[in-house]
C-alpha cells in the first residue's frame, strides 16, 4: 500500500479480496502496510487490485504457468517420440541425439542426411519441409512433398521424425506424417499455431524465441499443455545480443534455470546458436555437460550445396567428433544414451 493509505482503504483491499474467496494477511510496518494473498490467483485478477485507492503495487510471487511448472509435477517427465513399438525417450534419464538436414531437399540428400545421422548414433531425424525464412525469396522448404520424403526415410531407417510447422492450417497434414512437430523460434508466440500443436495428438518440439525470456518462453509451452498435451520438449537455440561472432547467443544457462521451474525435458540446438559449424562440437560438450536433456544438429551429405543453413552443417571430421562427444561425455553427468524402445505401446 501507499505510505498514504488510510485504514479504510486497507480494508477495503482485504473485504475485495474476500469477496472472491481469498485469504488476505496485512502486515502493518511503521510507514507502510503489506498485504498477502492467498487463494486462486485467476479469480484476483479480476479484482483489478492495482486500481483500488491506497494500493501501490501489486507483485506476483507464483509463477505464472502452472502445467508446465514443477509445483504441479515436482518430477521431471520424459517425452516418448514415434510410433508403437519404435519409440525414443526424451527426458531425465537418457541423453538424446537428433540429427538432420536443415531442409528436406531431395529424397537423396535426406536419406543420406539421414544415414549419416543414424551411423553418427542419432535416433531422431530432422528435417524442414516447411521452412521460415526471413526473406520471402530463400528456399521455402518442399510442403507436402517434403513431408512424404520425410515419411519414406523413415520406413527406410527407423528413425522417428521431427520437422517444422509454420502455419496452423498445416498442423494436420504435419501431424499425420511427423512423429513430432516442430515450433520455431519465429512462432514460439504464434499463440493460434500453439493451441493448434497442442490439439494434434503428437509431442511438440517448442523453440524458444530469440528475444524471449525464460518465462515467456515457459508460457508458450503453457500454451500447448493447456489444450491436454504436456508432450512438450523445449529447445534453447540461441537468443540474439550484442555479440555478432555467432549467428545467436546460446544461453547455456537457461538449461538448468528450465529444469529447475519447468518439469518438461529441454535439448539445446548448437547450429541455430553458432550458425557455423566450427562452434558445433565445442557446443554440444557444453549442453551435454550442463545437463540438457539432448542436442539436435543440423548435418548435410553436400553443405556447399545445402539450400538452407549450409555453413552450420556437419559432416566428416566434425560429425565424427561430435559422435565421439555423444557416445563418451553424457555417462560423464550419469546419464545412459536414448536408444530405441522396442516394446510396444
Ligand atoms: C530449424 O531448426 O530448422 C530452424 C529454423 O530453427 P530456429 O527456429 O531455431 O531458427
Ligand atoms: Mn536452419
Amino acid at each position: 500500500m501507499s505510505p498514504d493509505a488510510t485504514d479504510e482503504d486497507v480494508a477495503h483491499v482485504v473485504e475485495r479480496v474476500e469477496s472472491v474467496g481469498g485469504e488476505a494477511f496485512v502486515s502493518k510496518g511503521l510507514s507502510r502496510t503489506i498485504i498477502g494473498l492467498v487463494g486462486d490467483i485467476e479469480s484476483f485478477h479480476h479484482l483489478n487490485l492495482r486500481t483500488l485507492q491506497g494500493v501501490a503495487d501489486v507483485h506476483r510471487i507464483s509463477s505464472p504457468y502452472k502445467l508446465v511448472s514443477r509445483q504441479h509435477h515436482a518430477e521431471r517427465s520424459t517425452v516418448w517420440v514415434g510410433q508403437a513399438g519404435n519409440r525414443v525417450p526424451i527426458g531425465p534419464d537418457t541423453f538424446t541425439f537428433m540429427a538432420g538436414p536443415c531442409a528436406v531437399e531431395t529424397p537423396e540428400q535426406t536419406l543420406e542426411s539421414a544415414l549419416m545421422a543414424k551411423s553418427a548414433g542419432a535416433t531422431i531425424l530432422r528435417g524442414g519441409a516447411y521452412k521460415p525464412r526471413t526473406s520471402p525469396y530463400a528456399f521455402q522448404g518442399l510442403g507436402v512433398a517434403g513431408l512424404e520424403i520425410l515419411a519414406s526415410v523413415r520406413e527406410a531407417t527407423g528413425l522417428p521424425v521431427v520437422t517444422e510447422v509454420v502455419d496452423a492450417r498445416d498442423v494436420p497434414v504435419v501431424a499425420e506424417h511427423a512423429d513430432m512437430l516442430q515450433i520455431g523460434t519465429r512462432n514460439m508466440a504464434n499463440f493460434g499455431l500453439l493451441q493448434a500443436a497442442g490439439d494434434a495428438g503428437k509431442p511438440v518440439l517448442l523453440k524458444r524465441g530469440m528475444t524471449a525470456t525464460i518465462e515467456e518462453w515457459l508460457m508458450a509451452a503453457e500454451y500447448i499443455a493447456q489444450r491436454g498435451n504436456l508432450d512438450v520438449v523445449l529447445c534453447e537455440r540461441g537468443i540474439r545480443t550484442f555479440e555478432p561472432a555467432t549467428r545467436n547467443t546460446l544461453d547455456i544457462s537457461a538449461v538448468p534455470v528450465v529444469q529447475a521451474a519447468s518439469h518438461l525435458p529441454i535439448i539445446v540446438d548448437p547450429s541455430h546458436a553458432a550458425g557455423r559449424k566450427d562452434l558445433v562440437v565445442p557446443l554440444s560438450r557444453a549442453a551435454i555437460a550442463v545437463g540438457a536433456d539432448g542436442i539436435i544438429v543440423d548435418v548435410h551429405p553436400e553443405p556447399e550445396k545445402a539450400l538452407c543453413d549450409g555453413p552450420q552443417a556437419l559432416l566428416g571430421q566434425e560429425l565424427r567428433e561430435l559422435a565421439q562427444a555423444v557416445r563418451t561425455l553424457p555417462a560423464a553427468v550419469g546419464r545412459g544414451q536414448a536408444s530405441v524402445d522396442l516394446r510396444r505401446g
